[in-house]
């Protein structure tokens, strides 16, 4: 596609990187058919094809207007068309531009406006949203059944984690909404990786990644708050982790894209490079050690949805069914597993009515195979899905420590290990 950048944008980087996106994509339309947005509304300015002429329109100075922003807005950031383009657009990283530059040329309702500056304040701070959790909670009888409904009736226990004892240690992140929704995950995670000999370790002050104030338009935020997250980490990486581990896909879809995202500050771009690069999803993690489990018969049925920031963002494909399968369970077949569930981060809260349509559509896909339960690989996912179903949902990990506790017979442990 020929492009003509304004003068305002061309000779930036951000301007620089949008035009090598742009000029990529021959408008060819293959990436709309796997829109979840396009295939719901029907509109092209709802597909990724329509998008990017809209995100070309506004880099080469033309009119940006509410409509515009209104499009951009309905974008999951599912990044399912990525992975159908054939000629590789990063259309992630054009939204990321796209976004950046509507939000400072056009002006929101006031409603909007405050609606996102609260969950932008809310979400990313542990304790704030861990405290009105619980008010929720408190509250829950009280509440309106469609609010209710919003709010989870319990929260799992985390149960003892095992203390630090191995040679192989690596990083987890607790992430901002995770420990107070679901404390089970990460838990359960250190106690899978002790029993083969890696110590699972979070480390104080490491806080939100950034996601969620980066993709909410708060940009500065999010990367002011990507530096925290390395500041904290950056001791324990010289002190020689081996690895970050992520137990929500979401996070470390955007861990990974530090060494990009911080790569013009001088004072972060080794770091944020190095730990990009050292950021393994937790399936990856544990694919690589599958054969030390024995393989178990008789797991049930269980249905897995693949986060979009798993199978799109990470690019990480079967390592989860081939850890779950080894735990003895039944894989259903799920319909369409390359489309979003309408989590999409804070897209649920700001976007209810297509999140809801999203929702009802893959919970269809998820029970078409009957299986007793749901698992998936984001604290988002989990928490949205749980809302429309009697099945439980849970993280992967979990369902799969839950089957380890039962059989599983160890082979012996790696070199290193202190077990
Ligand atoms: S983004 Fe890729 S698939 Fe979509 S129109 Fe452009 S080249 Fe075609
Ligand atoms: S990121 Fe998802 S919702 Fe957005 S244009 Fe691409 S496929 Fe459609």
């Amino acid at each position: 596609m020929q492009t003509a950048l304004a003068d305002f944008v061309r000779e930036t980087s951000e301007g620089r990187e949008a035009d090598a996106i742009l000029r990529k994509c021959v408008h060819c339309g293959f990436c709309t058919a796997t829109c979840p947005t396009y295939l719901l509304l029907g509109d092209e300015n709802d597909g990724p094809r329509g998008r990017i002429y809209l995100m070309k329109q506004a880099l080469e100075g033309h009119p940006i207007t509410d409509r515009t922003r209104l499009h951009l807005d309905r974008c999951l950031t599912c990044r399912a068309c990525e992975t159908t383009c054939p000629s590789g657009v990063q259309y992630g990283r054009l939204l990321d531009i796209g976004r950046k530059l509507v939000e400072e040329k056009t002006a929101r309702p006031i409603e909007e406006s405050v609606k996102r500056r609260l969950i932008a304040e809310a979400l990313p701070r542990r304790w704030l949203f861990g405290f009105l959790l619980l008010l929720g909670r408190l509250a829950r009888p009280l509440l309106p059944p469609g609010l209710a409904g919003k709010v989870p009736a319990s929260i799992p226990g985390a149960g003892p984690r095992p203390a630090p004892r191995h040679a192989r240690k690596m990083l987890a992140l607790a992430g901002c909404v995770q420990p107070s929704l679901s404390p089970d995950i990460n838990a359960a995670a250190a106690r899978v990786l002790d029993r083969i000999g890696i110590s699972l370790v979070e480390t104080p002050g490491a806080g939100c990644c950034g996601a969620l104030r980066f993709h909410l338009g708060y940009q500065e935020r999010g990367l002011a708050d990507m530096r925290a997250l390395i500041d904290a980490w950056w001791p324990r990486v010289l002190a020689g982790a081996e690895a970050i581990v992520m137990t929500a896909s979401g996070c470390g879809a955007v861990v990974k894209e530090y060494g990009h995202l911080l790569r013009d500050d001088p004072a972060y771009a080794d770091k944020a490079a190095k730990i990009s690069a050292m950021t393994r999803d937790i399936s990856e993690v544990l694919a690589d050690e599958i054969e030390r489990f024995a393989p178990m018969p008789g797991g049930g049925r269980l249905a897995f949805h693949p986060p979009c920031t798993l199978q799109h963002g990470l690019r990480v494909r079967g390592a989860t069914e081939k850890i779950l399968a080894r735990a003895g369970f039944e894989l259903t077949p799920v319909p369409d597993a390359h489309l979003c569930c309408g989590s999409a981060g804070t897209y649920s809260i700001l976007e209810p009515e297509l999140a809801e349509r999203l929702k009802a559509n893959k919970l269809a896909a998820l029970a078409s195979g009957e299986p007793e339960q749901i698992v998936s690989a984001n604290i988002g996912c989990l928490a949205h899905l749980q809302t429309g179903t009697s099945l439980p949902v849970k993280h992967w990990i979990v369902a799969l420590e839950a089957r380890l506790g039962e059989s599983v017979i160890m082979a012996p442990a790696s070199p290193g290990s202190a077990t």
